[in-house]
């Protein structure tokens, strides 16, 4: 999808925000936001990053509670360390740097974009952060390759399909110099980003995936152009035509052989491996495609094994079978006659998206540098035994490096109202299944909340079929009903205290829970929590100071019922709720989607038309922040054009239609100029919503 142009004037922009660095002697040019708010409102930033009182929203601590109980709550601790955490004000705040640089407030950050026009649904991208996850993937592998006293060197390459954006390629290649860090490409699409992208000296070019001829050659003859490029045979039929093409362009490349392991992965992309696995060549063809390199005299050629288990595997134990085996067969390879220089250890290093620590889906057993002192050890220990040197290590880790760097900010449109429950006690001459509805409500207590609650479904069950027999009037029916919603709110407050709900009780609690409506759609912007359950922490990035005392499932804006989120992280397994605050007229309700820099954005699609959200680059700068990129979301033209819709033939027909209106009186003047208008202003404008004002 073509994103929108982005304006010249943001790249200008300078913004001027609470840190714990002293703020700038010097004044940046003024952004629209500070041209129109009255004078003094930004020097209300004092210098120590703490905001003065008149500047927050009336804000209501909430007694018992605290920032460090929001914390806990949403774990972020668990999953945001260093990058993401709570500042006493109770918003969420961000240091791309990790502990070695400034912080910013990230709903302060929201709000001075929403001033200049740049609305939520929002995905701010941190560079700092990637640079960070760079440095500290290169930063594991030097301890343990010091450590090991291993004498080869790392090499990693960032794999292109876990997030094309052009933006954040540049950023990569940048920031990846000192390290010679380079890219993967799985596609031929991805091939020729990669080329034209890749400017470090000496940074590999891994070619992945189905190739062509022309994909052959085009990697080929890069080699020309200085790239590093690496083929690595994923087919048997590959072999003939890189053979063909190196003979025919007299090009010498260098190959790699992608092997299937009998090594299992895990979970979800565990089929990933294996004999059955889609990628890579079987033992077998291994040999043949040795024996085939041979004997057309490029067996020198061939200088990488390469495997990839799948993704996000979460336990250390699956890593080091896999490069046992790999290493093996590495050494195998070596014996054989091929020139071997390079392992390719592929992509998995997981992320710790529920900050659990443990080997479920959602997490990982083993931190970054657990992973690269294993690479290391492993591979080691087999070259040692065989007595052959050392490879070059070379990782493709796409979510590690990718995933923390990008924040989604969504706002909440509005939620459904908490019903009333209160009931007025029961008559005698009320039916007797509103009386037995009563009575239980009377008798709930902490040693009977459970079968209380059994009882109270039977009766509301019991007043339904009533009802369908002509028993009770609607009148009735709605008695009894709030009845029974009067008792689930009674348990439930029981059974929250009990801190264990046994399972009919979690039901209950989704039973009761609020529905948020969020500007957003789950498939443009989160697939992957509709295609495969896939848990990305979300929490509010403000009011952190208050209890959030609703509990809540989001609804998106898409008229299809999978659009929503309803799984959260918690420590054991999942939870159906979230806990929010309730909202508050004529203010903004933000919710933060964290983690999900990798995969998301290209998975996601036009579900319903709403399009790409609005993307914003944040560079950390010795002054505060930087805004480097703003590139606007889809229009509704944009998206109209992917289905081949032509705005300007839309328009027309509505301008043909409300002139036979105006013709024939159905219609006023005044109400077919504002239909017009508003047709073609929408055809210009985001396909998500505008908030309105709550209080309006
Ligand atoms: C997807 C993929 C990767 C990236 O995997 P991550 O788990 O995101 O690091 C690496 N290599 C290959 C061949 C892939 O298909």
């Amino acid at each position: 999808m073509n994103r929108g142009q982005e304006p010249d004037i943001q790249s200008i922009l300078q913004d001027k925000v609470s840190r714990r660095l002293d703020p700038p002697e010097d004044h940046q040019i003024p952004s629209p936001a500070t041209a129109t708010t009255e004078v003094g409102d930004q020097a209300s930033h004092s210098r120590n990053g703490t905001l003065d009182a008149h500047d927050l929203p009336p804000s209501q601590p909430t007694a018992g509670w605290s920032v460090e109980e929001s914390e806990k709550l949403y774990r972020i601790r668990g999953w945001g360390e260093p990058y993401f955490s709570v500042n006493a004000a109770g918003r969420v705040t961000v240091s791309p740097q990790g502990d070695r640089g400034g912080s910013l407030d990230l709903y302060e950050l929201v709000q001075s974009l929403e001033q200049r026009d740049i609305h939520a649904p929002l995905l701010i991208r941190f560079s700092d952060i990637l640079a960070d996850r760079i440095e500290r993937l290169n930063a594991c592998f030097a301890k343990a390759i010091a450590r090991y006293n291993y004498s080869g060197r790392y090499h990693g390459v960032f794999p292109v399909k876990c997030n094309q954006q052009r933006h954040l390629i540049e950023d990569l290649v940048r920031f990846g110099q000192p390290h010679q860090f380079g890219l993967e490409a799985g596609s031929k699409p991805e091939l020729l980003i990669a080329i034209a992208s890749l400017t470090t000296p000496g940074a590999l070019l891994i070619c992945n995936g189905y190739k062509d001829l022309e994909y052959v050659e085009t990697a080929m003859l890069s080699r020309r152009l200085g790239h590093q490029s690496i083929i690595v045979l994923e087919q048997l039929d590959e072999v003939a035509l890189v053979i063909e093409s190196s003979r025919r362009l007299q090009i010498q490349p260098t190959l790699g052989i992608r092997a299937k392991l009998s090594a299992k992965g895990i979970g979800r992309w565990g089929s990933s491996a294996g004999d059955r696995a889609k990628f890579g060549l079987t033992i077998p063809e291994v040999v043949v495609a040795v024996e085939q390199l041979r004997a057309a005299g490029l067996l020198e050629a061939l200088q990488l094994l390469h495997f990839h288990i799948g993704s996000q595997i979460s336990a250390i134990s699956v890593i080091k079978d896999a490069l046992r085996e790999a290493s093996q067969i590495y050494v195998e390879l070596a014996r054989l006659g091929a020139n071997m220089q390079y392992l390719d250890v592929g992509g998995g290093l997981g992320v710790d998206y529920d900050g659990s620590k443990s080997k479920s889906a959602a997490s990982k057993n083993y931190n970054m540098q657990n992973y690269a002192n294993d690479v290391v050890a492993e591979v080691k220990e087999a070259c040692a035994e065989a007595d052959i040197s050392v490879p070059i290590l070379v990782s493709e880790s796409g979510r590690a490096i990718a995933s923390h760097q990008s924040v989604l900010i969504m706002n909440v449109l509005g939620s459904s109202i908490s019903q009333d429950y209160s009931v007025a006690p029961v008559q005698a001459d009320e039916h007797l299944i509103i009386r037995n509805l009563y009575e239980t409500y009377q008798s709930i207590d902490p040693d009977n909340y459970q079968e209380a609650y059994h009882d109270a479904l039977q009766f509301k069950e019991e007043a339904v079929s009533l009802f369908g027999f002509g028993y009770l009037s609607l009148q009735e029916r709605a008695r009894a009903e709030r009845i029974c919603g009067a008792c689930c709110t009674k348990i439930l407050a029981i059974a929250r205290q009990d801190n264990d709900l046994a399972d009919d009780l979690e039901d209950l609690e989704r039973r009761m829970a609020s529905l948020y409506y969020t500007n957003l759609s789950v498939f443009q912007s989160a697939p992957d929590t509709w295609a495969i359950d896939q848990l990305f922490p979300i929490m509010p990035i403000h009011r952190l100071e208050e209890e959030p005392t609703q509990r809540g499932t989001l609804a998106d804006l898409t008229c299809d019922s999978d659009g929503k989120i309803d799984q959260f992280i918690h420590a054991r397994d999942t939870k159906a709720v979230l806990e929010l605050h309730p909202l508050r007229s004529g203010e903004s309700y933000y919710l933060g989607m964290f983690l999900n820099g990798a995969y998301q954005e290209v998975m996601g699609n036009l579900h319903n038309l709403f399009g790409d959200t609005n993307v914003v680059h944040i560079d950390l700068t010795p002054q505060g922040y930087h805004i480097a990129h703003v590139v606007k979301g889809d229009t509704i033209t944009e998206v109209l054009g992917y289905v081949q819709y032509e705005a300007k033939d839309l328009l027309e027909k509505v301008r043909k239609q409300s002139e036979s209106a105006l013709q024939q009186q159905q219609i006023t003047l005044p109400e077919a100029q504002l239909l017009l208008k508003n047709y073609e202003r929408s055809l210009r404008s985001y396909t998500y919503l505008k908030s309105v004002d709550l209080a309006d």
